[in-house]
């Protein structure tokens, strides 16, 4: 399959909401710029209401922008699109669907499951969940669940994978083969994939890319390429050296002082 190239553009992007409490506004990002594109795997950190999660929705088409554009290839992001998939932290499977008719809900949806049957089936290969495929959700572990989340949308083939930390619920173990997981498809096909995480060691594991924003107003403060080859070594001095300057830029360098 002939995989495409997309360029996902932010332009002086700004997003407001209002507040519950008083009429105030909360300014959860301000003048926001950034270009990614396919075979980038763009990791966004930073505290808590910085804007990680708006970033995500704005790309997935689910809100707009109060300034600003958000384009893809140069075309205005009007609206949701199974060419921009999106995955949550916690897996939004329907409960009522056994693993299989969960991860064809979207191609049965679309009217595409009859002739792509064999998606399915690789699908639920590249996850190893060949003997859960009649279980339904609540039968399935945490890891389980999230890697048919995942798979769920990747069946789409999106250009862009939108993963909002896809991987916060899990334990410490589950989480670093999850991360393999990942990286493993998403390197196969090389979309541009974009994903939040609080955890600063998985953003230089996976990204290509990690920006680093900061909070009130929401905005990007560094950009940093990940000059790792794959797989990563999380012990490296390169890896070290990271690290150290992205807890810096959130302001958790420690005894350098500021
Ligand atoms: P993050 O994902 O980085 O934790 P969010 O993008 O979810 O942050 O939120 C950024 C800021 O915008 C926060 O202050 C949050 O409370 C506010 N916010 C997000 N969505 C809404 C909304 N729908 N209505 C009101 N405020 C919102
Ligand atoms: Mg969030």
């Amino acid at each position: 399959m002939e995989e495409k190239k997309v360029v996902l553009k932010l332009e002086g992007v700004s997003k407001s909401f209002a507040k519950v409490e008083n009429d105030e506004v909360t300014h959860a990002l301000s003048a926001v710029n950034a270009t990614m594109e396919s075979g980038e795997f763009i990791s966004l950190v930073g505290p808590s209401g910085c804007g990680k999660s708006t970033i995500l929705r704005l790309v997935a088409g689910l809100i707009h922008p109060t300034t600003g554009t958000v384009t893809v290839d140069g075309r205005e992001v009007e609206g949701p699109s199974p060419e921009r998939g999106m995955v949550f932290q916690k897996p939004t499977l329907f409960p009522w669907l056994t693993v299989e008719k969960n991860i064809g809900f979207s191609l049965q949806m679309q009217g595409k499951l009859k002739g792509n049957e064999d998606r399915v089936e690789q699908m639920i290969k590249v996850i190893g969940l060949e003997d859960f495929r009649d279980d339904y959700p609540a039968q399935l572990s945490g890891g389980m669940a999230q890697r048919v989340a995942l798979v769920r949308s990747l069946i789409n083939e999106p250009d862009i994978l939108l993963l909002d930390e896809p991987l916060g619920a899990l334990d410490a173990f589950t989480r670093m083969n999850m991360q393999d997981e990942i990286l493993k498809i998403w390197r196969k096909r090389k979309q541009l994939a974009i994903m939040v995480t609080h955890d600063v060691d998985e953003a230089i594991y996976m990204g290509t890319r990690v920006l680093v924003m900061d909070a009130n107003p929401g905005r990007i403060v560094a950009d940093i390429r990940i000059e790792e080859p794959f797989p990563r070594d999380r012990s490296s001095a390169a890896f070290v050296a990271y690290r150290n300057d992205i807890l810096n830029k959130l302001h958790f360098g420690g005894h350098k002082g500021k």
